[in-house]
């Protein structure tokens, strides 16, 4: 590549210009600023190519490890980007890209975010974001009043509270949860007359202070897997969360979570944290939240709700009753970049108690002093952009009423998803949505049938033909680019609970159609029949089935 003269020069003069004057009006970087204010869609839709690239291939427009010696032109390295990078990037905010958590975003947020980043403020001190502090401890309490409807004293005595905290902002759901149950561990294993706490003396010496051999965090089986990175990094271990047994609607099974905790009990372990899920991230669905409500406060043990995706719910007045008991929770983990429509990076945990998280409060001298605001006395990250503004401006522009709206078309749209799947003689609905998620597979006509009747070891092998054909159906579809669902594995009861693979939706972009859903359900039907062996091979063994035949 060549470099004209200027564009090889380092000089101090051209380097102070970077920090204060722009290039020309008509330098690329400014026409795709124009492009992107003036209509967001069709810059996504005009700059991302459709076609997949190999990844390899696209690793080799990545693959230098030097660091440049020579500077470039700022449109010059704009061209190079929208040519590698963006070209290649996954239009998340496609109406036809239906298989993620993440949503497609409001336009405003785009200039809002420049002035974000122009002001660059830091949230671990109020020295650099005054303003901004105030600002997200309003927001973390738009979020708790959501959760617990606390009466408007509790908000003016404790919003702004230097040493009290409604909760934090964090980079996502893995923080919030690992948050959660930071303060969960530490409020077990307090300090007390004569032991410092264990943020003083570790997990040895607070486990043999307490008398307890372990400790445990129960979650369903559909729990998420960020709980088992907070289970490392707390010190707990893995094999100390423990996974409890769900019912046909993937919610946990109250019995098994009591019989799971006297055993634990039994063995000298101390029970500290039950996990509901409020919206689990394979199905969508809701624990029952009074009832490990009541098991917790009988226990003496921290209820947690991980409504990282399906906390937003609690906006619809129409659907908000879906979590109830959510308010009985000592700390929830919410997503803002989930289905609250907030660019990525924005996770929040709430607590019931602004005490709660004097147990994580950490202090020192040039920053977090005693009785300063500093929000970093209370936050595992330091340094954090001001991203809650982005929250803020959206609870405004939005409100909560039209926060409620997109809620319910998203519920409503899967519902009618679910009805157009059971209608279809080929296709098979594995989990009905109960928010907007829902996962599905495509079994080929006749063979339903055959599958009732199938023995447990028939339908093990049907199955897994089952399997490899959903497998082909959902890799070819994500490599044509015009649309995507996910895949995930599940055990349906229905299935002798044999791993079957399937199809997995979630329906938050409000400009996803009742015809893009049709077509969807049409190019997979069409994808099947690319794969005639695949097909072939579900149909001998459901002929074998059906004349009792041995398999050939
Ligand atoms: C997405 C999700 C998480 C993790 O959140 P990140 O923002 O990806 O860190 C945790 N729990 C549930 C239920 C989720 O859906």
């Amino acid at each position: 590549m060549t470099h004209n003269q200027k564009s090889a020069d380092v000089s101090f003069e051209s380097l102070l210009k970077i920090f204060t004057i722009p290039e020309g009006p008509d330098s690329t970087l400014t026409q795709i600023e124009a492009e992107l204010s003036h209509n967001l869609n069709q810059f996504l839709r005009e700059h991302i190519v459709a076609e997949e690239k190999p990844l390899t291939e696209i690793e080799r427009d990545f693959s230098d490890p030097a660091i440049p010696e020579q500077p470039q032109f700022v449109s010059e390295h704009t061209d190079h980007l929208m040519n590698t990078l963006v070209a290649h990037s996954v239009h998340t905010s496609a109406p036809s890209f239906i298989g993620h958590m993440t949503s497609a975003l409001p336009y405003f947020l785009m200039p809002l975010s420049k002035i974000m980043i122009a002001l660059n403020q830091n949230l671990v001190k109020i020295e650099t974001s005054k303003a901004f502090t105030p600002l997200e401890r309003q927001v973390l309490g738009m979020l708790h009043r959501l959760i617990y409807r606390q009466h408007d004293g509790f908000y003016q005595q404790w919003m702004h509270s230097a040493s009290h905290s409604l909760g934090a902002f964090c980079s996502g759901g893995t923080i919030a949860n690992i948050t959660a149950l930071w303060v969960a561990r530490n409020n077990t294993l307090k300090a007390t007359s004569d032991f410092p706490g264990i943020e003083q003396a570790g997990i040895g010496q607070a486990l043999a202070y307490y008398g307890y051999k372990g400790l445990a965090i129960l979650v369903s089986e559909r729990g998420h897997y960020s709980l088992k990175k907070a289970a490392d990094v707390l010190g707990i271990g893995q094999q100390g969360l423990v996974s409890i047994a769900t019912d046909e609607h993937n919610r946990i099974v109250i019995d098994d979570l009591q019989q799971k905790i006297a055993e634990l009990k039994q063995q000298g372990i101390k029970p500290f944290a039950v996990v509901g899920v409020a919206g689990t991230t394979e199905t969508g669905n809701i624990d029952p939240l009074g009832d490990i409500a009541d098991i917790c406060h009988h226990e003496q043990c921290h209820f947690h709700v991980d409504a990282a995706w399906g906390g937003a719910t609690l906006l619809s007045d129409k659907y908000r009753h879906l979590l109830s008991g959510i308010e009985l929770a000592d700390s929830v983990t919410i997503d803002a970049h989930k289905q609250l429509y907030i660019p990525m990076g924005a996770g929040m945990v709430l607590f019931k108690d602004p005490d709660a998280m004097k147990a994580v409060e950490h202090h020192a001298q040039y920053i977090l002093r005693h009785g300063s605001k500093d929000l970093g006395s209370h936050t595992l990250e330091g340094s954090r952009s001001g991203i809650a503004m982005l929250l803020y401006s959206s609870m405004h522009i939005i409100s909560r009423p039209g926060y409620g709206m997109l809620i319910d078309q998203g519920i409503e749209k899967a519902r009618y998803f679910a009805e157009l799947i059971q209608e279809s003689t080929d296709f098979e609905l594995v989990s009905e949505p109960e928010l907007c998620l829902l996962t599905y597979r495509y079994v080929p006509e006749n063979i339903a049938a055959t599958m009732h009747k199938a023995t447990k070891e028939q339908c093990l092998t049907l199955n897994n033909a089952l399997n490899e054909l959903t497998q082909f159906i959902q890799k070819t579809q994500r490599e044509t680019g015009r649309s995507f669902v996910s895949r995930t594995q599940l055990n349906p009861a229905r299935w002798y609970h044999h791993p079957t693979v399937v199809f997995r939706v979630v329906l938050a972009n409000p400009l996803t159609s009742r015809e893009i859903l049709q077509a969807i359900l049409q190019q997979q039907r069409e994808i099947a029949r690319l794969a005639p062996q695949l097909m072939a091979n579900i149909s001998r063994i459901a002929y074998s089935i059906e004349n009792s035949t041995p398999m050939p």
